[in-house]
């Protein structure tokens, strides 16, 4: 959980819980074992990775936080801190094994690098087979001085109970929707039309939306694809990007253009579908520069009251003449 940076780990409808949590790291009473149960959507993640940063950091700020910028917190943010393990499924969706837990729990026990302790990070508990679990209990119940264990789960109700009675339970709550709502749009994300019940978990409605955009990007790409090869009309091309949110589909089409350009120098990044790679080669240099500076100025229209539409299908009328005319002079 270190790909977040520590400003997006203060969720506003975490407050209450987070502010429980200081008084706690505060008076150095914070329990060994914590687990931290929540619907999905809801932030468990962030909330737990924003408790363990507080306890790795030297000198936490006045809400309890960490300072981001000591020793610890720098090796952390770089995930290079050498006081955490990490207990995950060895295949996503799979089981934790007890193996995994003994040598878990072994390190938890060699002596820390930083007088801040050992902290352990299991992500699902609800993945630990039932020998995994009771091969943890001991850890759990009298865990090396210092050391704190973070269990994270959707279903807490799956865990043994043994594994629950050892923990302290934070169960974070789901979001206010109007919370939510204001979070969402700081994010660019426009919830003007998401019905109450789904802004309750945020950061699931978040990840849904990711997950369209690159089906979307993947459709997009193969749009391209055929148009440089003459095999789509720039006309329906053009439909199905001016359905699409405008930012989004201009950052592609930045991307994109950025791509063409270093596939003419062969260095198009490994990742870029390889008809496009070749598209562009065909097009030659002199032509995708001219195609930019059409894309540059389209881009620049896109929070204007230009006909977005004509906009839109400009940029890919453009690019099939290109197209059509390399196809005559190579
Ligand atoms: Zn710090």
């Amino acid at each position: 959980m270190s790909e977040v940076d520590d400003n997006a780990l203060r969720l506003p409808w975490h407050d209450n819980l987070w502010s429980h949590m200081a008084a706690g790291l505060a008076a150095d009473r914070v329990a060994h074992g914590l687990l931290m149960a929540g619907t999905p959507g809801v932030g468990k993640r962030r909330f737990a990775w924003r408790v363990v940063s507080a306890l790795l950091c030297r000198q936490p700020t006045a809400t309890g936080d960490a300072c981001g910028t000591c020793a610890g917190c720098r090796q952390r943010a770089a995930a290079t801190h050498p006081d955490i393990s990490r207990l995950t499924p060895e295949d996503s969706g799979k089981a934790i094994k007890v193996d995994q837990v003994r040598r878990f729990s072994h390190t938890l026990h060699l002596t820390p690098q930083y007088s801040t302790g050992r902290i352990g990070w299991i992500d699902p508990a609800d993945a630990l087979s039932i020998s995994a679990a009771n091969s943890l209990l001991k850890t759990l119940e009298e865990p090396p001085a210092g050391c704190h264990i973070v269990l994270i789960s959707d279903r807490v109700s799956a865990l043994l109970p043994t594994i629950r009675s050892r923990c302290q339970i934070w169960t974070v709550p789901a979001a206010d929707p109007e919370a939510a709502r204001r979070w969402l749009t700081a994010q660019d994300f426009d919830a003007s039309g998401v019905d109450p019940d789904s802004l309750r978990a945020p950061l699931a409605l978040r990840a849904r939306r990711d997950a369209d955009a690159v089906n979307l990007m993947a459709q997009w790409d193969k749009d391209l694809a055929r148009l440089l090869a003459r095999r789509a009309n720039p006309l329906n091309v053009a439909e199905r990007a001016y359905e699409a949110e405008r930012r989004l589909w201009v950052d592609w089409l930045y991307r994109r253009c950025n791509d063409l350009l270093l596939a003419t120098l062969d260095a198009a990044p490994a990742t870029l579908d390889g008809a496009i790679a070749d598209g562009a080669r065909r097009l030659g240099r002199r032509r995708i520069e001219a195609w930019s500076r059409h894309v540059s100025n389209a881009a620049r229209t896109a929070g204007t009251n230009a006909d977005w539409r004509l906009v839109v299908e400009s940029v890919f009328i453009e690019l099939s003449q290109y197209v059509a005319e390399a196809t005559r002079k190579p």
